[in-house]
């Protein structure tokens, strides 16, 4: 069998870091990406191709072998045409992206209707099910809007605690694609797009970036963050876009987790790992001596900011970013915690017993906001 592979994302991926193309490895996981990725762009079904015990929503999100996954019903029954003229109608069906209420239920009782499992980020599912007048089956894909309860227990963009228009808002705001991207520090790779423009790297652009950055002291033009102990973690951006434009005006030194947050970066990835570290020289170089709520959820993972809307409206004191815990000559990063009351909050919870080790309290995420009380009493 052959296998055309698009490397067009990884080449967009590397080229910020200046380092020749040609340098690129293919590992395991992304042919494996190849393979499982495909079935789930098309869908598989729960309890035949996929077991529900096999996605893990430890995290809240749900994991399916390592890949960010949702889902849905795909039969809509009698409300076919209501859900392909507009999928976020109330009678579409809606598709779920975190261990919800009807997920825990479906875990509890072991039986479910027909869901899907999918994983795709441009917004279209398909779906089927029977006009009413003329009893013929009709298919299509179609924008369906995402589970509510899902919204509520991650507090995605402040949800839960929202009301009224605001809160209308924000679901029909939601984009898969943003919400991959503000989970992905817990997956090891996004889903690759395919549908997006070949980037177009000058051939010098190595050199050009390369010179830059050294120009700029190794200096993020937005945080300030002095990267010159790793450089490759400040990249250069096309400000307008045009990746053969490498004008000067053109072209500004981010620090990866400054350049993720930009516009329409919804495909560059960042490791849990190379946040944290950004985190650390920042607070080494004095970036956090203030510390707010604004200035936390700025610089934190984009994967804690539900809790941290909810801690900043419950009014908790502020946490900190950029702590690291010494064991025994291993350092043991941590993504948010409340130093005086030892509580951390962790996304990859590998480290969890060595803190705990230590004297620390540790939360995911997700335990934090599902055992909330437990949580502010920890931290008060
Ligand atoms: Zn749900
Ligand atoms: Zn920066
Ligand atoms: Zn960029």
């Amino acid at each position: 069998m052959k296998l055309t592979v698009d490397f067009s994302a990884l080449h967009r991926a590397v080229a910020p870091l200046g380092s020749p193309v040609s340098d690129f490895t293919i590992s395991n996981r992304a042919s494996d990406w190849v393979n499982v990725g495909e079935h789930l762009i098309k869908g598989l079904i729960l309890g035949q191709d996929i077991d529900l015990k096999d996605i893990d929503g430890s995290a809240g999100i749900l994991n399916y072998k390592g890949y960010q996954v949702m889902l849905y019903i795909p039969d809509q029954g009698y409300n076919i045409g209501i859900a392909l003229a507009d999928g976020k109608h109330k009678d579409a069906r809606k598709i779920h992206v975190a261990e919800c209420s009807t997920l825990e239920n479906m875990r509890q009782i072991g039986r479910f209707g027909r869901y899907d499992v999918i994983s795709r980020i441009d917004g279209k599912f398909p779906v089927f099910g029977i006009n009413p007048l003329s009893r013929m089956e009709e298919s299509g894909e179609t924008d369906l809007g995402v589970c509510k309860n899902c919204l509520t227990i991650l507090n995605y963009k402040g949800y839960e605690g929202s009301v009224g228009a605001k809160k209308a808002e924000i679901f029909k705001n939601f984009s898969f694609e943003v919400f991959f991207e503000d989970f992905s520090s817990y997956f090891k790779s996004l889903p690759s797009n395919r549908t997006k423009a070949k980037s177009s790297y000058t051939s010098d652009w190595a050199k050009v970036s390369g010179n830059l950055r050294a120009e700029l002291n190794f200096t993020c033009e937005q945080c300030g963050v002095k990267l010159s102990e790793n450089p490759k973690l400040l990249h250069v951006h096309h400000i307008n876009g045009v990746k053969s434009d490498n004008s000067r005006q053109n072209l500004r030194a981010l620090c990866a987790d400054c350049h993720k947050k930009q516009p329409h970066h919804e495909h560059l990835y960042v490791s849990n790992e190379d946040t944290l570290r950004i985190n650390e020289y920042r607070r080494e170089q004095h970036k956090f001596d203030v510390f707010d709520y604004g200035n936390v959820r700025q610089y934190a993972d984009s994967a804690l900011d539900g809790l941290l809307i909810k801690c900043q409206a419950m009014r908790l004191p502020g946490p900190e970013l950029g702590i690291a815990v010494n064991d025994n000559n291993k350092m043991i990063s941590i993504d948010l915690c409340w130093p005086r009351a030892k509580v951390a909050v962790l996304i990859n919870m590998d480290s969890s017993k060595l803190l705990q080790k230590n004297g620390w309290s540790v939360f995911s995420a997700f335990e934090a906001l599902s055992r909330f009380d437990v949580f502010q009493k920890a931290v008060r």
